[in-house]
């Protein structure tokens, strides 16, 4: 016997008519709706994404290498204009290698690929240190940035990378949606069981109508033609998701022309959480890259 599994979505309604509710009762409308299809067809693309994504590093990485290759064999010879040329096109393939990335992140956490691996971080550090290298970015855009709180030993279980990413994440943003010479202020704190690491910026603002749809894939507001500001909208969703794998969330407050405050929030560690977290975790997580994570299972 062979079964074919369908996925279906039942919609019950009651309806009752205004007039005679007593005479007549109410009658129930139930609607079956097959969806295997379109959720075949989903899973299509999101399998087509991440194969083209997978393609696509490979002739990548040789453009990059042999970039810098020529940076340094031609060192010499490699100056104004020709020296400006071969750096913005290292700048262009390292975005197209962060977009990349960001798509077969996409493709993991549909798939349910994302392999975490999860150990004990110290938060306070890792978002101490974030903010530390982000203050060159910051200061090409003039823009202050502080931070004020614990400096470490704030453990967490999750993982290092993963959670650096979502901190990035969040302080790229707050950097890229704020004018020249606005300011940019990380808090890090303790609230109840939790740690709360919060980011706020003196940027754009957010538009309440936005807002539900923020962490949403392929979501953006400030993303016109004509603003010039490049991105994906992918950041937020897969941040969003990353902290919900590690048990916590990120919330936004925001106000348009004013700022935005983003928080990412994650339990503390305990013994109990350390074990349960590890139970999750597949047992032979392989080696992990020097950003992004390696897939359990690549079946394209
Ligand atoms: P991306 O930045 O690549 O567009 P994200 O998912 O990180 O994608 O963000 C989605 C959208 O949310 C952005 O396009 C931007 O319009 C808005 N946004 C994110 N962070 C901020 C912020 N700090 N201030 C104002 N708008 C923001």
């Amino acid at each position: 016997k062979t079964y074919v599994i369908h996925y279906v979505k039942v919609i019950v309604s009651q309806v009752r008519s205004s007039n005679d509710q007593e005479q007549s009762g109410s009658h129930t409308i139930v609607t079956i709706h097959d969806e295997t299809r379109s959720r075949e067809l989903e899973a299509m693309k999101v399998d087509f994404v991440s194969m083209a994504a997978h393609e696509l590093r490979t002739p990548l990485a040789a453009i990059s290498g042999y970039l810098e290759l020529l940076k340094i064999k031609e060192r010499e010879n490699l100056q104004g204009e020709n020296k400006r040329y071969v750096d913005q096109a290292l700048i262009s393939a390292k975005e197209l290698g962060d977009l990349i990335n960001n798509l077969l992140d996409v493709t993991r956490i549909e798939k349910g690929t994302l392999a975490l691996h999860m150990e004990e971080v110290d938060l306070a550090a890792s978002a101490h240190q974030a903010v530390q290298d982000a203050y060159f970015t910051a200061q090409k855009k003039n823009i202050s940035l502080s931070y004020a709180g614990e400096e470490n030993n704030c453990m967490v279980v999750g993982d290092e990378v993963a959670l650096r990413e979502i901190i990035n994440n969040l302080l790229t943003n707050a950097i890229k949606y704020t004018e020249n010479g606005g300011s940019i202020h990380v808090n890090f704190g303790k609230r109840g069981q939790t740690f709360a690491v919060s980011v706020k910026d003196t940027g754009y603002g957010i538009p309440k109508a936005s807002l539900p749809n923020l962490f949403t894939k392929f979501y953006r507001v400030h993303g016109g033609l004509d603003s010039g500001s490049t991105g994906t909208g992918l950041g937020l969703y897969i941040s969003k998701s990353i902290a919900e794998r590690h048990g916590g969330t990120i919330t936004v407050e925001s106000q348009e022309g004013i700022g935005s405050t983003f928080t990412f929030i994650i339990p503390e560690l305990t013994a109990a959480r350390l074990d349960e977290m590890k139970q999750k975790q597949p047992g032979n997580l392989n080696v992990r890259r020097h950003r992004g994570w390696v897939t359990q299972n690549i079946n394209r």
